[in-house]
């Protein structure tokens, strides 16, 4: 006869597919601390919010191991720093040792901070395959009075693609050209073959009518425009979790390991510029994520 204090078998299975479960959802967690898909200080408040959720259950030690550049060494100097004991769960910390660890982690990986007097320009970047050209064909088609600015590139055109529609085609003589007129607000070589560029005329045209305008550009052209336009918005889009973008990125399966690898290593580069922009929005779902580009442009615009 099984002893009454031991859980009948039914129970224990339930509870270690349970404990399985929750080990997973805090390695993915800290999988998407580690590649900068969600910040430390969101882990921290969902922690806060929920000591019971996978955030909440993390202990700090491997919380902090998981963002980036930090090893064992760091972490006990970091722990013994704000008093918080290796034993200790995110969801367990009290108000005086979260506050510091908030601290801490503002100074050592700062979030974004919106800042005021933007233009109504906007730009949408983010990782590779993080959906932002759909996003961006989701605005156009739901806010026809947002311009989503065409680009110039020296790539042929897809089938289906049409000239001055989704892009102006040109060859490798024209670009020179727009670039020697500084015809171009930015322009770069993207995945090291073709160049894009973004026509300053139109943009300027849209804002001077008090349009808000948006360019979905690369990395590169997002640096350039915030050279070129300090007051711009940038958007920086991000994947739900690093799981998703791996999905996304190489989900179909059909590159060998050595071009998956060099896409995850891209994906992770890319991640890490997120700090260098005004708003991070989670692609979640294309229409949420969508509508909250547009809000950000209109917020943007109204402290303007
Ligand atoms: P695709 O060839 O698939 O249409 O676009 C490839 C990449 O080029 C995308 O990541 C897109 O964001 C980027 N891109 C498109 N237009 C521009 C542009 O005008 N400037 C820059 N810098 N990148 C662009």
């Amino acid at each position: 006869m099984a002893d009454s204090r031991t859980p009948p078998e039914v129970d224990r299975v339930a509870a270690s597919r349970k404990a399985v479960a929750a080990r997973r959802a805090r390695a993915s967690l800290k999988r998407d601390i580690a590649t900068r898909v969600v910040s430390p200080q969101e882990i921290l408040r969902r922690a806060t919010a929920d000591p019971a959720s996978p955030a909440g259950t993390i202990r700090v030690p491997e919380f902090l191991t998981s963002i980036p550049a930090i090893g064992e060494g760091k972490r006990d100097r970091i722990l013994a720093d704000l008093g918080i004991s290796p034993v200790k769960r995110l969801g367990g910390l009290g108000v005086r040792q979260r506050r510091a660890l908030e601290t801490w982690l503002d100074g050592r990986v700062p979030e974004p901070v919106a800042r005021s007097s933007r233009s109504r320009l906007l730009v949408l970047a983010g990782p590779t395959a993080v959906g932002k050209g759909t996003v961006a064909a989701h605005i156009q088609e739901h806010h026809p009075e947002i311009l989503l600015s065409v680009s110039a590139t020296t790539r042929t055109p897809r089938p289906g693609e049409v000239d001055g529609t989704h892009y102006f085609f040109v060859d490798d003589a024209g670009f020179d050209a727009l670039i020697e007129r500084g015809e171009l607000l930015e322009w770069a070589t993207v995945h090291n073959t073709h160049r894009y560029g973004t026509p300053r005329g139109p943009i300027e045209a849209a804002l001077a009518e008090g349009r808000t305008v948006l360019l979905e550009i690369d990395l590169q052209g997002a640096r350039q425009v915030r050279e070129a336009a300090p007051d711009a918005t940038l958007v920086f889009l991000l994947p739900p979790s690093w799981d998703e973008l791996v999905d996304r990125l190489v989900g179909r399966g059909t590159e060998d390991e050595e071009e998956r690898a060099r896409r995850l290593r891209t994906a992770r580069v890319e991640l890490a510029s997120q700090n260098e922009f005004d708003h991070l929005v989670v692609n979640a779902n294309v229409a949420d994520a969508a509508q909250e580009v547009v809000e950000l442009a209109e917020a943007s615009a109204r402290v303007s």
